[in-house]
């Protein structure tokens, strides 16, 4: 276990519960984490936090994992690859708890407590009255030998609690929040164990971030609380301290927690639709981190630019739109078979160069290959219009002339120009419109060339008579 222990390495972790998919949120402080990491040389390591028996599911492990690997946020230690610090499924890690477990119990610092459920409730409605705020009484925390042993006659499983030090201050130096200060008299004695014998959260997350040699901690600050009693319990361990970061909550557009309300908020949503890693990390990136670049950074180089003292406590806004601005910047970037096979459909590379520029998502690409070569959907108000106002005979003569032209656009406007004396956007909206279906798209004439000309000539012939 001590390899790995060089007293100067940066080493993070992303410490997921696997009880469902990799959102985005989490996937952002796995990335930041990771960035610290490579930006220091130092090691990333991957903790499945899975102690929640009935939560937990070895299939959002592996998604997990998955998803991860597909972004590129690799680890250097994880329960696939093992490491020095193993096992890396808290699952596996019982035996480690239970014996510090034992050692708190006989140095006094946690006590076997045999509250039940109504008891506990009754007190806190108690404490409530008296306009207390609710923490546990102490009821467990003095019982003799005796008592407890008549309690256990009863046949009553106890947790095992925390025995909280009295006036102690608690303080550490937060990376994203700065100095924290918190009085142990405000926390009230908590659960380490519980009653069927597996370790909570709290302990188990503060105990494997030290035993694995963790040196910053990142994680969202719905944890900033937590971390007074982690340390408490460190310290009554003699167990060192990891340096802990809480950032910003990811939240919607509108300010609210991200949610399925948003729109797609899983990993695996993403990827399904086709946005690429490197889109996805150029936003991620930006979301509660300030950097130095504003403009598309390649993920090779990001861990450069990760700045963990710019990373920012205010809710970060996730906007879809942004991470399309990010695709589309990607997608400049990419060779013509790169796109063409993330396209997925073996397109001919004609069709792909036109397109490129045109879709956002693989699915932008369909119906650009029905223009190319399928049936156009029913045609938008304003195409009407601009073909109305062309009217039949524009269309009869564009038929005619397609017969001189052939596939050639350059060829076919100009005698469409000297026989109906349109020009400019009279004389090539219509054309669009009636042989696309749309006003706007790629450019007309290499467009024109992936046609059949019997498509072609059908598309104007059905505008040549009145409707
Ligand atoms: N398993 C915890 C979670 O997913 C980890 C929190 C932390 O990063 O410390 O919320
Ligand atoms: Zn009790």
């Amino acid at each position: 276990m001590s390899a790995s222990k060089d007293s100067s390495a940066v080493i993070t972790r992303f410490a997921p519960s696997p009880t469902g998919s990799l959102h985005l949120g989490n996937a952002r402080t796995a990335f930041f984490s990771h960035l610290w990491a490579r930006k220091s040389g130092g090691r990333f390591i991957l903790r499945i936090e899975d102690t929640d028996v009935a939560r937990s599911q070895l299939r959002f492990r592996d998604e997990l994992m998955a998803e991860m690997r597909w972004l590129g946020l690799t680890w250097d230690e994880g329960p696939d690859i093992g490491g020095p610090s193993a096992p890396y499924s808290q699952a596996e890690r019982g035996e480690l708890y239970q014996s510090l477990f034992a050692r708190l119990a006989a140095d006094g610092e946690a006590y076997p407590c045999y509250c039940t459920a109504e008891d506990l409730e009754l007190s806190r409605k108690l404490q409530r009255m008296a306009g207390k705020p609710p923490r546990y009484a102490g009821t467990c925390r003095h019982l003799t030998g005796a008592q407890r042993a008549a309690q256990e006659a009863r046949g009553l499983k106890p947790t095992l609690r925390f025995a909280v030090p009295n006036d102690r201050i608690i303080e550490f130096i937060d990376v994203v929040h700065g100095p924290q200060r918190v009085a142990s008299s405000d926390i009230g004695d908590f659960i380490i164990r519980r009653d069927d014998g597996t370790a909570a959260f709290f302990f188990c997350n503060a105990v494997d971030d030290s035993a694995m040699g963790i040196t910053q901690v990142l994680r969202g600050d719905d944890h900033l609380t937590n971390t007074p009693r982690q340390l408490m319990m460190l310290d009554a361990l003699g167990l060192r301290r990891p340096a802990y970061g809480h950032v910003g909550l990811l939240v919607g557009a509108d300010g609210a927690p991200l949610s399925k309300r948003h729109g797609s908020t899983s990993v695996q949503e993403f990827r399904e639709r086709g946005f690429l890693p490197a889109a996805i990390l150029n936003q991620l990136l930006r979301l509660g981190h300030t950097g130095d670049v504003d403009g598309w950074l390649a993920v090779a180089d990001m861990p450069a630019h990760f700045r963990p003292e710019h990373l920012g406590r205010a809710p970060a806004r996730f906007d879809e739109s942004q991470l399309v601005h990010w695709q589309k910047e990607t997608l400049e970037r990419m060779s013509a078979q790169q796109i063409s096979s993330w396209l997925g459909s073996g397109d001919s590379p004609d069709f792909v160069e036109l397109v490129r520029h045109n879709v956002v998502l693989p699915a932008d690409a369909s119906p650009w290959r029905a223009v190319v070569c399928g049936e156009l959907p029913p045609l938008g108000k304003e195409e009407q219009g601009v073909i109305a106002a062309a009217g039949p005979a524009f269309f009869a003569a564009a038929a005619d002339a397609l017969d001189q032209s052939s596939l050639d656009l350059k060829q076919l406007t100009t005698i469409l120009k000297e026989r109906t004396g349109r020009k400019g956007a009279d004389l090539f909206m219509p054309l669009r419109a009636a042989l696309t279906g749309q006003i706007h798209g790629p450019e007309l004439a290499p467009l024109l060339k992936l046609m059949s000309p019997a498509m072609v000539r059908h598309r104007l012939k059905s505008h040549a008579q009145n409707s």
